[in-house]
């Protein structure tokens, strides 16, 4: 069974259980509305050694920061702002001591940077590997939060950065290359909080979510959620210096936002966005109702069928 394929059986096995108020699974976060316009936001992401990272290849404050902005990165996704995050940890005896410390390091400084509270979480031995599980909780008022529902046909799709560093920097690593910078921006990704609560904000936004697992893939989410398709142009896919095309297409791991936004107030949206964080949108495609994706050339569909992105 694949990873989509073992979520909707669980989705199914308990659909007839009681949602207790929840939105529950299928989207960036879980949303439960609270009395005032408010909601809180939950999310977790769990990081394995040997699938999500090489302990030889990262720093434990490296680890310790992209273990929490993986999170952080989803908090963003729906619109929310991080408040606060549970950290639950496996740790084998060669790491239990320093390298814990210097983990825990990095995991304050972003914690720091962003207000977050940590209130709770699990630690125990582990003879494998390092495993690593985080819940954040967010907060975002009910007319902010963005679903990847909500895109219609028309829509404009956009990347709020550009894409295929990560990917770039993990072929580095895996090459033996720890001192790029692409491999910098691999192992410490920059959680796009601030974009993601402002964005919430805009009414033209009608659809969100964080690119994890390579637009190739992670488009289809925003597709299967709103019933609809995409045509995406290869030429404007924003592609990162030095990075070849089908990398920015397919590679995971950039944790930059995607999202759709009404073609009418787009243009307004584009220039807000650049007067506030002095860094463009990048248009890149349009939602169709005909429920396929395309890559297209200049307007003319190609035969190209890119999937996204597996870990190590
Ligand atoms: P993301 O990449 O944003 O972290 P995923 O693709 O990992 O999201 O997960 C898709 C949806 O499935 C999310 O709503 C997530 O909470 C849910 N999900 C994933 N794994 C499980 C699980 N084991 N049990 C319940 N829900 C899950
Ligand atoms: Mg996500």
């Amino acid at each position: 069974m694949t990873e989509f394929g073992f979520i909707d059986h669980i989705r199914t096995l308990f659909a007839a259980l009681p949602d207790n108020g929840f939105e529950g699974i299928g989207d960036d976060c879980a949303v439960l509305p609270l009395q005032g316009g408010e909601s809180l936001l939950f999310t977790a992401d769990l990081l394995t050694e040997g699938v999500h990272f090489l302990r030889h290849a990262t720093t434990a404050r490296e680890l310790g920061c992209k273990s929490l902005a993986v999170n952080l990165s989803d908090v963003a996704a729906m619109g929310g702002r991080p408040v606060a995050t549970l950290l639950s940890i496996a740790l084998p005896a060669d790491a239990a001591g320093a390298w814990a410390e210097e983990f825990m390091e990095g995991y304050r400084t972003l914690s720091e940077e962003y207000g977050v509270a940590l209130i709770g979480g699990d630690t125990t031995a582990s003879k494998g590997g390092v495993t690593i599980n985080v819940t954040a909780i967010g907060r975002a008022a009910d007319g902010c939060i963005k679903r990847r529902s909500g895109a219609r046909p028309g829509d404009v799709l956009l990347t709020a950065g550009l894409l295929g560093e990560s990917g770039a920097g993990l072929q580095d690593l895996l090459q033996g290359r720890c001192d790029t910078p692409c491999a910098a921006i691999h192992r410490m990704p920059r959680p796009q909080v601030d974009e993601g609560l402002w964005l919430g904000t805009r009414s033209e936004v009608t659809a969100m979510m964080d690119l994890s697992d390579g637009l190739a893939s992670d488009v289809r989410h925003i597709m299967e959620c709103s019933g609809v398709g995409a045509d995406i142009d290869l030429e404007r896919i924003p592609t990162a210096p030095g990075i070849d095309l089908r990398t920015a297409a397919c590679a995971g791991e950039d944790y930059k936002l995607l999202l759709c936004a009404e073609a009418s107030g787009v243009d307004s949206l584009m220039e807000a966005f650049e007067a506030r964080f002095g860094a463009p949108l990048y248009p890149l495609g349009r939602i169709t109702g005909t429920h396929e994706l395309r890559w297209c050339e200049h307007g003319t569909p190609s035969p190209l069928d890119w999937q996204g992105f597996h870990h190590y």
